[in-house]
């Protein structure tokens, strides 16, 4: 497919620095493939270390002014932003689903979803209030400003391309910070076109950049190392994520981590099970399963389980599997071979294990990285498949027989994202959802995003929190003045 293809024609594909669009200092580039075809769509301009450092220049220098820009106006440009996406969603939701591989009507959830950040930070702009109280011995007051923490470093994955992006962007210039982001590599496009966006409402140079890189670590790494950065925000993997930390601790970077989940997804016998079927399919299938937050483990009471796993398994086989390009299609390709390997390895072992495959589990012929939607059941609690992220259309059903062990099993995992909870006894689901080691949970309900809550996870599944008033304070920090103001 030729680049006029796209559908945004007029894309550009280079590093945006300092309000400009340019070639990367060594002029190499990375091709951007298509994973539903395995065609290459295009190539961008991969930023290098000195590119990094450039982009970190840029931020730099608009950052004194940006701050210094009233709340009121930062919120308008966040505002004609989120219009802005809006206006185009349609060009930006075909183009997540070129890249990203996502099915269109996913790709039109993830803009909506992505252009409602900017919103809630435009209006959580003006809203960065501190506070004044008296000292307790009374010898002063104590007033609490809170100040922008400066340029930030933001790190997205391809797994939501326009929303993570703007998860970052939004609240950074709310605070007053400005921001050089380092998409994912297999869906820059999509970084570019909301860049161009921003540009085009308005926002002043440097206050955002944009660094696409083939090798992301010698890029990122330049960026920390710069003595003007001050902050990482970074969504991906755990175990990058431990990387970056590691090495934003030599700079002692403020950090907010947004990294891998294994989420539980907990039906005991009394739920309405057609509700329980309802949420399993957003949790699980949002996405194809390529969600941090996706239903990974399915925990059901004896009672129910084999119920549940029959008619899971029905509604998974019937969704039809094919390119996000034609809307029809309700799940489209994993992000590359890679992903789909390692999926299909993992539910053969599981069946190798013991596991019962209910359906699909067969990677047909042809081109694209597609899997096709699987539920297994009977699994044992030790089956490996529950310690990993899944990161696929797989759903595992593993019976349980008390609530004791359902959260035990839940809890059993270094991650702690997202939980789900089902049961008509509503004691009972607030009892699990306090015992149960995740930074967010639904009950009776399989969507839990919004821009409104706080997004995040406990253990290693990160540190901050991504929207929500939380979102704001993280590129916020508090500056204590102690008053003598004369009476
Ligand atoms: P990843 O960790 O491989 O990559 C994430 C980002 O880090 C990409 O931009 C990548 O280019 C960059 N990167 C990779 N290696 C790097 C290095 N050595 N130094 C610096 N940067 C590097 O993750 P992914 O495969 O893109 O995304 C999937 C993962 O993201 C899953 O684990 C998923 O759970 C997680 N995720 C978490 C959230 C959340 O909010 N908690 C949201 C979406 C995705």
């Amino acid at each position: 497919m030729s680049p006029h293809a796209l559908p945004i024609p007029d894309l550009p594909t280079g590093l945006y620095i300092g309000g400009q669009w340019r070639d990367a200092a060594d002029g190499d580039r990375v091709e951007v493939f298509d994973p539903a075809t395995d065609a290459v769509l295009t190539s961008v301009a991969s930023g290098g270390p000195a590119d990094g450092r450039l982009a970190v220049d840029a931020a730099a220098d608009a950052q004194e002014p940006w701050a210094a820009t009233a709340p009121r106006q930062r919120a308008e440009i966040l505002r004609r932003s989120y219009e802005l996406l809006v206006a185009n969603r349609n060009e930006l939701a075909a183009l997540i689903a070129l890249e990203g591989g996502k099915s269109r009507r996913d790709a039109e959830g993830e803009v909506a979803y992505a252009a409602e950040f900017y919103r809630w930070f435009a209006e959580e702009a003006v809203r960065a209030t501190g506070t004044v109280q008296t000292a307790p011995n009374g010898d002063k007051r104590i007033l609490t400003v809170l100040q922008p923490v400066g340029v930030s470093v933001l790190i997205t994955p391809w797994n939501f391309p326009a929303a993570m992006a703007t998860r970052k962007i939004g609240p950074a210039l709310a605070a007053g910070c400005t921001v050089v982001l380092k998409p994912a590599t297999e869906t820059p496009l999509t970084a570019l076109a909301v860049a161009q966006l921003m540009e085009e409402a308005g926002t002043p140079p440097g206050v955002v950049n944009v660094v696409t890189a083939r090798r992301p670590g010698p890029t990122v790494e330049a960026m920390l190392d710069h003595p003007a950065t001050r902050k990482l925000s970074f969504t991906g993997s755990t175990q990058v994520g431990q990387l970056l930390l590691r090495q934003a601790a030599d700079r002692v970077l403020n950090c907010s981590m947004e990294l891998g989940g294994n989420a539980p997804f907990i039906v005991f016998a009394d739920a309405d099970l057609d509700a329980a079927i309802e949420g399993a399919m957003v949790a699980k299938m949002r996405n194809a399963g390529e969600s941090c937050i996706a239903a990974n483990r399915f925990l059901v009471e004896a009672a129910v389980a084999e119920e549940f796993a029959v008619r899971l398994a029905a509604r998974m086989s019937a969704l039809t599997v094919g390119p996000g390009s034609d809307p029809d299609n309700d799940v489209g390709p994993m992000i590359n071979a890679r992903a789909r390997d390692d999926i299909a390895a993992m539910v053969d072992r599981s069946v190798r294990a013991g596991a019962n495959l209910r359906s699909g589990g067969v990677v047909e012929d042809g081109p694209g990285c597609f899997y096709p939607p699987t539920v297994l059941d009977d699994v044992a609690a030790d089956d490996p498949i529950l310690a990993n992220e899944i990161f696929g259309p797989v759903a595992p059903v593993v019976p349980f027989t008390s609530e004791q062990q359902a959260v035990g099993i839940a809890n059993r995992t270094p991650y702690g994202l997202a939980a789900y909870v089902y049961s008509k006894d509503l004691a009972r689901a607030m009892r699990v959802a306090e015992r149960v080691d995740a930074g967010m949970v639904g009950i009776n309900r399989g969507f839990i995003s919004d821009p409104a809550a706080p997004f995040g996870g406990v253990k290693q599944s990160g540190l901050g929190r991504e929207g929500g008033h939380e979102g704001l304070l993280e590129f916020l920090e508090a500056k204590y003045i102690a008053v003598d103001w004369g009476v």
